[in-house]
């Protein structure tokens, strides 16, 4: 189950533009990577969880407390966030403009969500869409856009068009028809 989450997760999040690796690795052993800096990405999982570990013995000897994840700053406008994920040391490295995506991706992946879409069963749990009001990409799974503020709990399934919540699930017909008026009349 969590092997196969993690890996839905690496193929969609890997092809991101603007997103150079993801790699997952336990002790000193690359299990999983994707991305278009290859070789970086095999080393990273390779040296990930020791990475990781010592970043966390830095912030407790620090007193910093213990997060959710690590984050490394590169000059560049890059980022890598690092997490665990089911004992694996889990790697991403992104371009500064979509750590609001990664993020949001993470605690779905980490929450062992599963959002299907109920007409045509297509997973969307790591789908990343474009805001209808500002253009930004959001995860689907998002009930608003963190770029814009838009209310985004109504979105097209990628796949099949239809209008659905942000779980995947069916709207009401009462739902809809207030959302169409509120298109029209701009609310
Ligand atoms: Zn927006
Ligand atoms: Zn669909």
């Amino acid at each position: 189950m969590s092997e196969e989450r993690l890996k839905k997760f690496v193929d969609s999040v890997s092809k991101l533009k603007g997103v150079s690796y993801v790699a997952a690795g336990a002790e000193g052993l690359p299990y999983l990577v994707g991305g278009t800096e290859r070789e970086n990405a095999e080393y990273v999982a390779a040296v990930a969880s020791s990475l990781y570990k010592s970043i966390n013995d830095l912030t407790t000897t620090l007193n910093l407390g213990r997060e959710e994840w690590s984050k490394v700053f590169y000059p560049e406008d890059y980022r890598m966030l690092m997490f665990e994920y089911d004992q694996l040391t889990v790697a991403v490295k992104y371009e500064q403009v979509l750590e609001k995506i990664i993020e949001s991706l993470v605690n779905n992946l980490k929450r062992n969500a599963v959002v299907k879409c109920y007409r045509c069963g297509n997973e969307l749990t790591f789908e990343v869409v474009r805001c209808p009001k500002c253009g930004t990409r959001v995860p689907f799974t998002d009930p608003t856009c963190w770029s814009c503020g838009a209310d985004l709990r109504l979105k097209e399934c990628p796949y099949c068009g239809t209008l659905i919540f942000n779980d995947g699930g069916k709207p009401s017909f009462i739902t809809l028809l207030i959302y169409k008026i509120k298109r029209i009349f701009g609310g």
